[in-house]
């Protein structure tokens, strides 16, 4: 069979595994190996590339599993803190992180299934760039921890996601967690995050759209307005032209066609083999709109 042949003629080996105990060890590690070795998390990512050829099986896997504390979700006075082990699943089930980041929780129950949830971890969706979890992260104001063999330091999501497109992210950089600011403004703030793919489930997503929003029922008003889009293997962005229009603005049927044109015309993607970058663009802006539609026709 062509399959079998296609396995047999590959390179028969096993990477070597390192397992770190402390967040500087694995920058060590890396640093010394460079190309010959990558970081793993859950792997899950890293699977489809070299099943899919888009990566080579590097010499060295530095697993970070047995990084303590990376593990754990905490609530600290004003932010909910995440560290880049907790996996999907967690993500997932979280009344902490539904509560902080309830767009955050959504995204994680729209990504994979619950095999694949198990082991994909939070690191591993944000280290990739452009996981389905970042949209979320945009709107929820979060904030990414990073060591860079010296520092640990936090910076926006869009600051982090700005390095990280423009290629001056070092490749020994760990991404060691998330910090989400708690909000205690009361009222109802909207949270929201879609996928639209190419089935209904268990699929990659071609778009990926977030909404956050403070929701001021008797003014029929909007502030705080966070608004953004990813999906596919493209740039994680804010909607900053949307965002503008819909912030401290009267939401009305008639702002809806604006608002969908600022985010047709905002949103910066890419063709594929199955959906031009024009289509995408037309379902981020059909996305939001909808949402806002939906929130109109609830009162
Ligand atoms: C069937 C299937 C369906 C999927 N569907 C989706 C989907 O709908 N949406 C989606 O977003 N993803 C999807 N994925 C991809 C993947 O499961 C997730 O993105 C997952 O969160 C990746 O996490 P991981 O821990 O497995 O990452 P890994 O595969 O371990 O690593 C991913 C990348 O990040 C690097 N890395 C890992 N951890 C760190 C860290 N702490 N610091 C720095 N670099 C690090 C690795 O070197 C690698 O380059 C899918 C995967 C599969 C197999």
């Amino acid at each position: 069979m062509e399959t079998m042949g296609a396995i047999q003629d590959g390179p028969l080996f096993t990477p070597a595994l390192r397992q770190p105990r402390s967040l500087r060890e694995a920058w060590e590690l890396k640093s010394g190996l460079g190309d010959r070795a990558v970081y793993v998390s859950g792997g899950t990512l890293l699977r489809t590339q070299w099943e899919a050829g888009t990566a080579a099986v590097p010499q060295v896997l530095i697993d970070l599993r047995k990084i303590a504390g990376m593990g754990d979700m905490i609530e600290a006075e004003g932010y909910l803190t995440a560290g880049s082990l907790v996996t999907l699943a967690a993500c997932r089930s979280s009344s902490a992180l539904a509560s902080a980041g309830p767009a955050a929780a959504e995204a994680a129950r729209q990504i994979a299934a619950p095999a694949v949830r198990n082991l994909a971890t939070l690191g591993g969706n944000i280290a990739s760039g452009y996981g389905d979890m970042l949209p979320a992260l945009l709107v929820h104001d979060a904030e990414i921890a990073v060591y860079d063999g010296e520092f640990l330091s936090v910076q926006p999501v869009e600051a982090w996601l700005e390095r990280r497109w423009s290629g001056s992210v070092p490749p020994g950089e760990l991404v060691a967690g998330i910090r989400l600011p708690r909000r205690e403004t009361g009222g109802a703030r909207l949270a929201i995050c879609r996928k639209v793919g190419r089935r209904e489930a268990f699929t990659a997503s071609l778009v990926t759209a977030a909404l956050a929003a403070d929701w001021d029922a008797g003014s029929r008003t909007l502030r705080g307005v966070r608004l953004a889009a990813g999906g596919g293997s493209g740039r994680p962005q804010r909607l900053a032209a949307a965002e503008a229009l819909l912030e401290d603005a009267e939401l009305t049927h008639g702002l809806l066609g604006a608002v969908y044109e600022a985010v047709e015309s905002g949103f910066a993607s890419y063709d594929d083999p199955f959906a031009s970058e024009a289509y995408k663009q037309k379902t981020a802006g059909n996305l939001i709109a909808a949402e806002l539609w939906r929130l109109l026709e609830s009162e």
